[in-house]
């Protein structure tokens, strides 16, 4: 039998293409498009306008996507981990947060199975790097989350597995999926990088241009060295100039991403150095109180020394924000995703 075809691997030519012999008028394909992105459709029975004929001819020769839920974990705080498998059996995790008093549901997605950076705090970098994720199977990420709740993803953020600048193509790509076909705006799309300073360039110059967030969590070089590899190839003065660069460029101000960790990055020092850093940068702050993965000597901080930490940012007139931890129960808190289905 001919192998069927996966409707959410085709670009717009493919599928034109795929339906030329079954139904070539463009409205047939509009219908299409519309049922799988925006009412997120989990078969062809329940696309009610399409022709009932086509529908046939679909069933028969196409399946709407080759990617399953392996399982679904829900934590306390209503947050939602999915585990999905890919085809050829290797699985990545997606977080839906609600933030109730926003009305916005984010999902969280990843990039990579694993991630080549080996950040030393990071479950997922102690995983190491498997393979990069295509457009669709980025997408799909979203998808499943609208297909399993029936509600409708809001914001999108690349903080999940993976570096996603070291995948760049492919999330471009997905990001102009996510963009035009499920509809949401580019301001509301989010990438977090570690910092790869020819990409951050290259995104600024780009048609679409999501916000970026930096994970930063150090500004002084030989600690950040230490919890990120990637200093020693690019740097904190360099990533500067990349992030003026990208600011300059675009207007958008950029969040950077600061891990405490108890002891380590959260002391007053610290606090000073990230104010200095930060000074002529158009940016907001984001602490995240580092959340404890296994195998690691790093300790959580301390109420106390958040917010003092907190206060001396402000100081230096940055918004300051504290991550909320979302899923800690269910391991799906930032730094927890490792593709671990328990
Ligand atoms: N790989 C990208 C995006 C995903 S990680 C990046 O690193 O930017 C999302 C955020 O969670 C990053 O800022 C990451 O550094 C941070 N993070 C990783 N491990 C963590 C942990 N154990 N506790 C708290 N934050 C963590
Ligand atoms: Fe990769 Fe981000 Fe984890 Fe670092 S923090 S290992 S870049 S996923």
């Amino acid at each position: 039998m001919k192998e069927k075809i996966v409707l959410t691997k085709l670009t717009d030519e493919e599928l034109s293409e795929f339906l030329s012999d079954k139904d070539d008028r463009k409205f047939a394909k509009d219908q299409l498009l519309s049922w799988i992105y925006n009412k997120s459709a989990k078969d062809f029975d329940s696309m009610t306008n399409i022709k009932k004929d086509l529908r046939e001819k679909l069933k028969q020769t196409a399946v709407i996507t080759d990617i399953k839920i392996k399982t679904k974990q829900i934590s306390k705080d209503g947050t939602i981990k999915y585990l999905l498998e890919y085809n050829d059996g290797n699985v990545a995790e997606c977080v839906l947060m609600r933030f109730d008093n926003r009305g916005n549901l984010s999902a969280c997605v990843s990039s990579q199975v694993g991630c080549p950076m080996g950040c030393k705090f990071c479950a997922t970098g102690k995983r190491g790097f498997i393979r990069n994720l295509l457009p669709y199977e980025i997408v799909e990420q979203i998808l499943a989350i609208q297909k399993d709740t029936g509600l409708k993803v809001t914001n999108v953020v690349f903080m999940g597995q993976g570096e996603p600048f070291y995948n760049f193509e492919n999330v471009y790509k997905a990001i102009e999926i996510i963009n035009s076909k499920l509809q949401i705006g580019i301001r509301r799309i989010t990438v977090s990088t570690s910092g790869i300073i020819p990409k951050i360039k290259e995104i600024a110059e780009k048609e679409l241009i999501p916000t970026l967030a930096i994970s930063l969590h150090s500004a002084k070089s030989d600690i950040r060295k230490e919890i990120m590899p990637i200093e020693s190839k690019y740097n904190l003065d360099e990533l500067k100039k990349a992030l003026k660069f990208y600011t300059d460029k675009t207007g958008k101000r950029i969040t950077l991403e600061y891990i405490l960790i108890g002891g380590l990055t959260d002391t007053k020092e610290m606090a000073v150095l990230l104010s200095q850093y930060m000074k002529d940068l158009k940016c907001n702050v984001n602490l995240i109180p580092y959340n404890p993965v296994c195998d690691t000597e790093y300790k959580k901080p301390n109420k106390k020394d958040i917010m003092l930490f907190k206060y001396i940012l402000e100081s230096s007139g940055k918004k300051v924000t504290i991550r909320l931890e979302r899923g800690a129960d269910i391991d799906a808190a930032c730094g927890q995703l490792a593709g671990k289905e328990k």
